[in-house]
């Protein structure tokens, strides 16, 4: 097993670091946090520098490059600020990646060169008022109409909401039931009959836009399906690339946040000391590493396997789920090192507990990850509905 990163991936790491030595990140950070204000300024920056797209198709303006550039750029970035690394992991393995993967010519050609340039983006639109982990239970749903499929329903929770110019649906055709009568549309910020809710306020990652949407006869040409009711499975293989990228941003605010508490005990002075020569201090230093490496290899492996196409669905939900607890114990133990001053917003480690919660629900809770990797472990599914 090689465990060494190649000239290229070095690189990127050193390039990421130099950037957010040189543009003063960890200010921008605690600036974008305090104002609830998306870094937009950056698209432009990440664009120049070829770090959006990095992984698309190189025919539409992507970099071509295997998945686990993404996540080290997104681990670099997010040591910062989930906020920062944003742009990086929408526009590599967010949901443009389906389209990348199985989007029509048209689609990909109107939509996959914008996102490379900073200009378009595309939100992944699962999760509704009653279909979170229960998702193949979703309403949202669309009637064909000649050409066009008229769509209603409601998402909820949808990242990039409002500011997104495309939306990937996942919706159920007609009314067929279960996950055989769902698959996924683009949805176009301006069409007819599709409006926002309000801005969500969440605990943390503050600037991250997030809200409802409301589809009420949205007319959606037919050309825009992406994946036909019964594809759900390609649409739900696919977003093990987005949980590699989740898991990234957990390596990354965990490593942020090792970094803050021993810079911290080497100045932090008690009892005539630096807390660094006490041995408590230095368990939890040690933990925290100990933590962070062992899920650093659970994720590179996935990303790994994945290449330039998808992961394993086992690799990759092992690795979201390990590294989402990970990083809120690592956080927790960056605080407890500060004192005091670890509950004040005057220090990166309080948001950085607040910023690492959010992991282990976006993108699938780790109890629903446990139970895909129970069925792998045991080889046959638990249903989870009632009487089966
Ligand atoms: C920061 C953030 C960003 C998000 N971004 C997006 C996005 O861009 N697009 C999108 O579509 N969604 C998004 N979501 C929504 C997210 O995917 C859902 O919140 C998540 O899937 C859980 O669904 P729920 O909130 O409805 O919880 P529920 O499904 O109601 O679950 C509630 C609790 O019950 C547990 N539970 C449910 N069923 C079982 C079971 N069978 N066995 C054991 N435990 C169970 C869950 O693990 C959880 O702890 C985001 C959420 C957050 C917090």
């Amino acid at each position: 097993m090689d465990f060494s990163f190649n000239d290229e991936q070095k690189m990127l790491i050193e390039t990421i670091r130099a950037m957010g030595e040189k543009e003063n990140f960890k200010q921008l950070a605690m600036d974008i946090d305090a104002r609830a204000e998306f870094p937009h300024h950056l698209l432009g920056k990440f664009a120049d520098m070829d770090l959006l797209g990095m992984t698309l198709s190189p025919q539409y303006g992507g970099g071509g490059a295997p998945a686990l550039n993404a996540v080290l750029a997104i681990e670099e970035l997010a040591k910062f600020s989930p906020m920062i690394a944003a742009p990086v992991f929408e526009s590599n393995v967010g949901a443009v990646r389906v389209i990348d993967l199985f989007g029509t010519e048209e689609q990909k050609q109107a939509i996959l060169p914008g996102v490379c340039r900073g200009e378009l983006s595309v939100s992944v639109c699962m999760t509704e008022p009653e279909a979170g982990s229960d998702l193949t239970s979703l309403k949202t749903y669309v009637a064909e109409d000649g050409d066009d499929l008229v769509l209603n329903g409601q998402k909820v929770f949808i990242t990039g909401g409002g500011e997104a110019s495309h939306y990937l649906v996942y919706t159920r055709f007609g009314d067929i039931p279960g996950y055989k009568g769902i698959g996924g549309i683009i949805v176009e910020k301006d069409m007819p009959g599709f409006s926002f809710g309000k801005q969500e306020e969440f605990m943390g990652l503050r600037g991250m836009p997030s809200c409802d949407l409301v589809f009420e006869d949205v007319r959606v040409p037919k050309k825009n399906v992406v994946l036909q009711a019964g594809d759900f499975s390609k649409l739900m293989l696919t977003f093990d690339i987005e949980r590699c990228g989740n898991a990234a941003m957990c390596l990354g605010v965990a490593g942020g946040a090792l970094e803050e508490a021993k810079a911290y005990a080497v100045q932090r002075r008690a009892f005539g000391r630096p807390i660094c020569e006490f041995q408590a201090i230095q368990f939890m230093i040690v933990d925290m590493a100990m933590k962070l490496e062992a899920a650093r290899l659970l994720v590179y492996r996935a990303a790994s396997g994945a290449g330039q196409g998808l992961p394993s669905v086992y690799e990759a939900s092992l690795a979201k789920c390990y590294a989402n607890e990970m990083v809120v114990e690592v956080a927790n133990a960056a605080m407890q090192v500060f004192g005091g001053y670890g509950y004040s917003k005057d220090f990166a480690v309080e948001r950085m507990m607040r910023d690492a919660k959010a992991w282990g629900v976006a993108g699938g809770t780790v109890q629903m990850l446990r139970i895909t990797l129970a069925s792998f472990l045991f080889g046959r599914r638990f249903d989870q509905r009632p009487g089966k």
